[in-house]
């Protein structure tokens, strides 16, 4: 099977398995576990922050964030496609009482003059406009990347408004790799980033908040609330390690396997792949009606190629570790050839 669904589904590297059998722990909930105080340290370093967090999951790395930064009833403007908005199942507003804003924009990429509009005055009837999020990469909106300058103007007009900006980077060493640019130029003008370790980097578990030491010390204890605190998890810090010593530069294999992938689907009757939006590991694309995604997806499933569903017709394809060039082959010519037997006439009708 060639596993296009996610990065999410990239295995513990050998590396990852030996380090985390001699890992040295000790109890978190404690602050007294020493693999995972050199986890932090180097995550805070590499992304320019002064301190960082250990959580579970991206997830609760975003809503620690959300909750150290606003307080019940603020207002936390977001894009409209963001994971944090589509994929955290309100947890905002379920345990933090924030209202989300959300906002439209063509790639994944905010304006400026599209985030100071939505930014509100003091006024006794509406919400206190407190946080700008930011994704990059951008998932739903395809892989892509918001720049150094993109990130510092939109920071700028936040700051300006006396509100806190928190970058959702999952995969923000995917942007700054496929950008070539130190992962410190996406991250050093925001007050805050996480960023996964079990994505594209192999950890089988984790991400990190980084922030500064007074944010970094309220997202404790919300960690704490949300059930975060993890104990001998210095077993799983070590697989991180590993994660952001050996697995940040090789990413750029999976954007050149992205990007063949793109390139080997182009031209077929039935889908259009949105090759202009790919910028890392991710392919987007869409079924023409009347065939859906769901039946794409089935039909790739049965030559061995997995994918994921985005919407109805839209489906999408992540490259990483487990993905090696021979793969992309092995899946654009079995797709290729989907579309021309004739057992599969539905895929090639709708040309
Ligand atoms: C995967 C992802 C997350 C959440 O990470 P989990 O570890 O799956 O909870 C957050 N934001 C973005 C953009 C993601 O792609």
């Amino acid at each position: 099977m060639v596993e296009l669904r996610s990065d999410t589904f990239t295995l513990p590297t050998e590396s990852m398995r030996k380090a985390m059998a001699i890992a040295e722990v000790g109890d978190d909930v404690w602050d007294e576990d020493p693999t995972i105080h050199r986890l932090q340290d180097r995550a805070a370093e590499m992304v320019g922050m002064e301190a960082s967090l250990f959580v579970p999951s991206g997830t609760m790395g975003n809503l620690c964030a959300l909750l150290s930064h606003a307080r019940a009833g603020d207002e936390v403007i977001v894009e409209i496609d963001s994971h944090i908005f589509q994929n955290e199942v309100a947890g905002a507003a379920v345990v933090g009482g924030l209202q989300l804003r959300p906002l439209d924009s063509e790639s994944g990429r905010l304006q400026p003059e599209q985030v100071l509009g939505a930014i509100r005055e003091p006024d006794i009837h509406e919400p206190r406009s407190a946080l700008l999020c930011l994704e990059n990469t951008h998932n739903r909106k395809g892989g892509t990347c918001l720049s150094p300058n993109q990130t510092a103007a939109l920071c700028a007009v936040a700051h300006q408004a006396g509100l806190k900006v928190h970058l959702d980077g999952a995969r923000v060493f995917n942007a700054a790799v496929a950008q070539r640019v130190d992962v410190r130029e996406l991250t050093a003008p925001v007050d805050s980033v996480m960023f996964c370790l079990s994505k594209g980097l192999s950890a089988p578990v984790g991400s990190m908040l980084a922030g500064s030491v007074d944010f970094i010390e309220r997202a404790r204890r919300m960690r704490k609330m949300v059930g975060g605190g993890m104990r001998q998890a210095g077993v799983l810090a070590a697989a991180g390690l590993c994660a952001l010593t050996e697995m940040v530069d090789r990413l750029t294999e999976d954007h050149a396997n992205a990007r063949r992938l793109a390139e080997g689907l182009q031209g077929l009757s039935g889908i259009n792949v949105d090759i202009g939006r790919v910028e890392t590991n991710m392919v987007f694309g869409e079924c023409r009606p009347p065939v859906t995604a769901r039946h794409f997806i089935d039909r790739c499933r049965t030559v061995g190629v997995l994918l994921d569903q985005a919407s109805a017709y839209r489906w999408r394809m992540v490259t990483h570790r487990g993905v090696t060039s021979e793969d992309v082959d092995y899946a654009v010519g079995a797709i290729r050839r989907l579309f021309v037997e004739p057992s599969t006439a539905a895929l090639r009708a709708t040309g």
